[in-house]
């Protein structure tokens, strides 16, 4: 599998000359499976450069997008997607739906007249939807399971396998304490009893889930001093997903959806502390903090 960052992004595109390093788009990454099979995780505002670079090859697609869950800044970038402009194009959403909500009107609704000039249905390109709840799908070669993660409403994890290898995205999830849970309103009652059900640790759930995946691509939103004044928001801070990494015992890790207020500089701190973390612990795996236009085989 191949793997390119688009946006590595949390909450907000945040451009400048303070974020050009490791990019401001918020969180796209684009998958391609050894036949050159089209996956691309999140849609959020990364997706649109590589909706342009799809574009320049004037070759009809067929793509899948996975979206985790529909805050802003996983799907805000699709309707700035060229290929589903293009006549010919197919392109499948797959993704949770919300209670009652449908993840085609999830989709239509940020592109309704208010908030967008065209409408989903005025799109060229074949769009289909596909909603998924826990579960497996076959997606052109690979398998995707999908796996709710602890972050406000219905959001998934995904892990795409693909004959001997696997990549796991969890671009948004907290560590699940049974004591702080109860206390949250923004919480989705299905999912938490999922955690509150589950025997022993609740976040053995997730990491079992990644377990063994030669890629990890986890929510690093926060560092832990700042993760005391957000406890409850839905993410991890840069602790937490090195010692999820080290249990699932995955070949690498890839650091992930970044605090807006977390510069480059930031970043460089974020990942020196973490190697140093990792010497402490004698953690093994490979770790990179990902960024926009990084990309790696595996
Ligand atoms: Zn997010």
């Amino acid at each position: 599998m191949k793997v390119k960052f688009w946006g590595v992004r949390g909450s907000i595109a945040t451009p400048g000359k303070s974020t050009i390093y490791y990019g401001g788009n918020t969180s796209c990454t684009e998958l391609h499976l050894d036949d050159g099979s089209l996956i691309i995780l999140d849609a959020g505002t990364g997706i649109r450069n590589l909706g342009n670079k799809v574009a320049k090859s004037n070759k009809n697609i067929r793509a899948y997008i996975l979206i985790t869950h529909p805050h802003w800044d996983h799907i805000q970038g699709f309707p700035f997607f060229k290929p589903a402009f293009v006549e010919g194009n197919e392109i499948t959403i797959i993704g949770p739906e919300a209670r009652g909500v449908s993840l085609s009107r999830i989709i239509a609704e940020q592109m309704n007249n208010i908030y967008f000039p065209v409408k989903l249905s005025e799109l060229q390109a074949q769009i289909n939807f596909m909603p998924v709840k826990e579960g497996t799908a076959g997606v052109f070669g690979a398998e995707v399971q999908s796996f709710y993660v602890n972050h406000p409403g219905f959001t998934l994890g995904y892990r795409v396998t693909a004959g001997s290898k696997s990549l796991a995205y969890i671009s948004d999830n907290e560590p699940y304490s049974r004591e702080t849970a109860r206390l949250f309103t923004n919480v989705e009652p299905d999912v938490q009893k999922l955690f509150e059900n589950y025997q022993g640790d609740p976040n053995d759930r997730v990491i079992d889930f990644i377990r063994g995946a030669d890629v990890l691509i986890h929510d690093s939103t926060y560092t832990p001093e700042q993760y005391s004044d957000h406890i409850g928001w839905g993410h991890s801070h840069y602790l937490y997903t090195l010692r999820v990494a080290a249990d699932a015992g995955v070949k690498k890790l890839c650091l992930f959806h970044y605090d807006p207020v977390l510069d480059d500089k930031a970043i460089d701190t974020v990942l020196t502390k973490c190697r140093k973390e990792m010497k402490k612990m004698r953690y093994t795996f490979e770790l990179s903090a990902a960024r926009e236009g990084e990309e790696f085989r595996f």
